[in-house]
């Protein structure tokens, strides 16, 4: 059996296509356990274009999640998340979003350094302004703080700074290995997060050297396809999941209610 499928997003963030159900029938006809929608949660963030849902569209959104998730509860379990960009400072916000809408996981990610998305194609020039070394210790000088904030079940996209293809003179792994261990520590996730091969970088977040010291750090693995469009659910799974293995890891984590942990071949 595949894996489930945690990082989704669906039409209402803006910049997404497909109703909720579109997703939903893709997962069933994938044949995927479970799967959870993580739409980008409402919060400031210095982006001019429409990524993040509204508060009023926060309450659409749970309606019609609360209708699927009865309407489909004998086929497959779905799982309310979300995707919270985290800075400093923002930990009682997401907090507050976590209990108002009763959201069983989060999803922490890091999309903004300072004032600059740089992740949004349109800010690529930032690259060329800053230190790549400095870009790198800074964002996961922020994982870490992100892991240590108790919020979080995973982290979105773990070396998402690769995304155009820039890296770090002697790779990310010394940037990354004191933010591994604060997850490790706090018991927040990695999730192979496929959506990086359709990137200019080409290849699944993290990289192998990455998910290899997650391993060896005894940090828990989820799967995520960062779908923005139905077809994009579970993509390259069986791929991530060869992956997965090779990096040593037999087991991956459901974001159940029970957080089980069940074996990576399928169950
Ligand atoms: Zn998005
Ligand atoms: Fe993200
Ligand atoms: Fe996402
Ligand atoms: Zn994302």
């Amino acid at each position: 059996m595949p894996q489930a499928d945690y990082h989704i997003h669906t039409a209402w963030c803006g910049h997404a296509d497909g109703t909720m159900e579109e997703y939903v029938e893709q997962a069933i006809a994938l044949g995927l356990p479970e799967m959870g929608f993580s739409p980008h949660l409402p919060l400031e963030i210095p982006i001019e274009e429409k990524v993040c849902l509204t508060l009023e569209e926060m309450d659409a959104f749970l309606e019609e999640f609360h209708r699927l998730r009865k309407a489909y509860a004998a086929v497959i379990p779905l799982r309310l998340g979300g995707e919270a960009d985290f800075a400093p400072g923002t930990e009682n916000e997401i907090e507050r979003l976590k209990e108002r809408y009763g959201l069983e996981y989060l999803i922490g990610s890091i999309h903004i350094l300072g004032d600059w998305a740089f992740d949004h194609p349109k800010y690529i020039d930032g690259f060329a302004a800053r230190p790549i070394d400095r870009i790198y210790s800074d964002y996961f000088g922020l994982v870490a703080d992100a892991a240590k904030t108790g919020l979080f079940d995973l982290i979105g996209h773990l070396d998402l700074p690769k995304k155009f293809g820039h890296r770090p003179t002697n790779g990310c792994l010394p940037y990354a290995e004191r933010a591994l261990a604060a997850m490790a520590a706090g018991g927040v996730a990695v999730e192979i997060n496929t959506a990086g091969r359709d990137k200019p970088v080409g290849e699944f977040y993290p990289s192998r050297d990455i998910l290899e010291a997650c391993q060896r750090a005894g940090v828990k693995l989820t799967f995520g396809s960062d779908s923005h469009a139905p077809g994009q659910v579970g993509r390259y799974f069986d791929e991530a999941a060869d992956l997965a293995r090779s990096a040593g890891y037999t087991r991956t984590l459901r974001l159940n209610p029970e957080r089980e942990a069940v074996d990576l071949s399928g169950s």
